[in-house]
């Protein structure tokens, strides 16, 4: 009696374990298959009160920031990636009553991010820096992040690609950005150019610069899933870069002079004083939310 008991049990396990199996792989399987399942937060930075960063050229960073997140959300719907976006207008997320306005906006955003439960959120923002020369997206992600590192290396790559080949940053870690901090799941900061650099901020502020930064985090993000398109969108880009291309040689050709004085100014400086540059910048592009992480404390 007592064998057949246990010999029932084991057949009872067993059943079990193939049917979790199967389960488990019927899961994996619509993970696959079904990119509708996959739920990516868009985050554009500031907004309301607070316009962010000011460019050389008067640009308000929190209507670029809008604009690149609205592109990148078209591109990932299209994508069948269901993207939640934390505000669709100018308005900031805090009520106009609030006795501290970024702190409720920061707290709402992480409010978004946790009830929307995504694979990952993208922060869109501008950086900017007291020196004009300096330019470039940089990516920046959570120090205890495996997969916030791993997506903004990913994504760093991507804008490197697509947008300046000349552009030498690398995804860097920080530890004090409020929403890289606070949310449960990976977050990146995409500081997609300096706005103190003039030419990064005339580009910024055209229609099909904007285009081409959602496209670059657009591929780093189907790239990091997996996802890579078929072969109209590597025919796409390519076009894209052949265009930019020629219209780069264009330029080049046009002001050959205040090119190369830039270049060897950079140059030079880089070679100078690198660390002094890279650690300044860093905290540069946290500045606006170090300020609302300590008073939220
Ligand atoms: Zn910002």
């Amino acid at each position: 009696m007592k064998k057949r008991m246990e010999v029932i049990m084991a057949v009872l396990l067993l059943l079990g374990a193939c049917l979790f199996a199967k389960e488990s792989v019927r899961m994996v399987d619509s993970m696959d298959t079904q990119k509708g399942e996959i739920c990516v937060v868009v985050d554009a930075g500031h907004g309301g009160d607070d316009p962010g960063k000011i460019g050389i050229n008067q640009a308000k960073e929190k209507e670029i920031n809008l604009k690149i997140a609205k592109k990148l959300q078209a591109l990932l719907e299209k994508d069948n990636i269901k993207v939640v976006m934390t505000r669709t207008d100018d308005n900031g997320l805090y009520q106009p009553s609030s006795r501290n306005q970024k702190v409720e906006d920061m707290r709402k955003r992480c409010e978004i991010v946790s009830q929307a439960k995504p694979v990952f959120t993208v922060s869109i923002h501008q950086n900017s820096y007291p020196d004009e020369v300096v330019k470039g997206a940089q990516v920046f992600y959570y120090g205890q992040s495996k997969e916030g590192k791993e997506l903004a290396e990913t994504l760093q790559k991507s804008m490197v690609e697509y947008l300046d080949q000349e552009n030498h940053r690398e995804a860097k870690a920080n530890e004090s950005y409020y929403l890289l901090k606070k949310t449960e799941s990976p977050t990146v900061i995409v500081e997609c150019g300096f706005l103190s650099n003039y030419e990064e901020a005339e580009l910024l502020s055209t229609d099909a610069y904007q285009d081409k930064v959602a496209k670059a985090v657009e591929i780093g993000i189907l790239e990091h899933l997996g996802l890579n398109q078929g072969e109209t969108g590597n025919k796409e880009n390519l076009d894209d870069k052949e265009n930019t291309k020629d219209k780069e040689n264009t330029k080049d050709k046009e002001n050959t002079k205040d090119k190369e004085n830039t270049e060897d100014a950079e140059n030079t400086k880089d070679a100078e004083n690198t660390g002094d540059q890279e650690s300044t910048e860093d905290t540069e592009g946290t500045v606006g939310t170090e300020g609302a992480q300590e008073a939220a404390r």
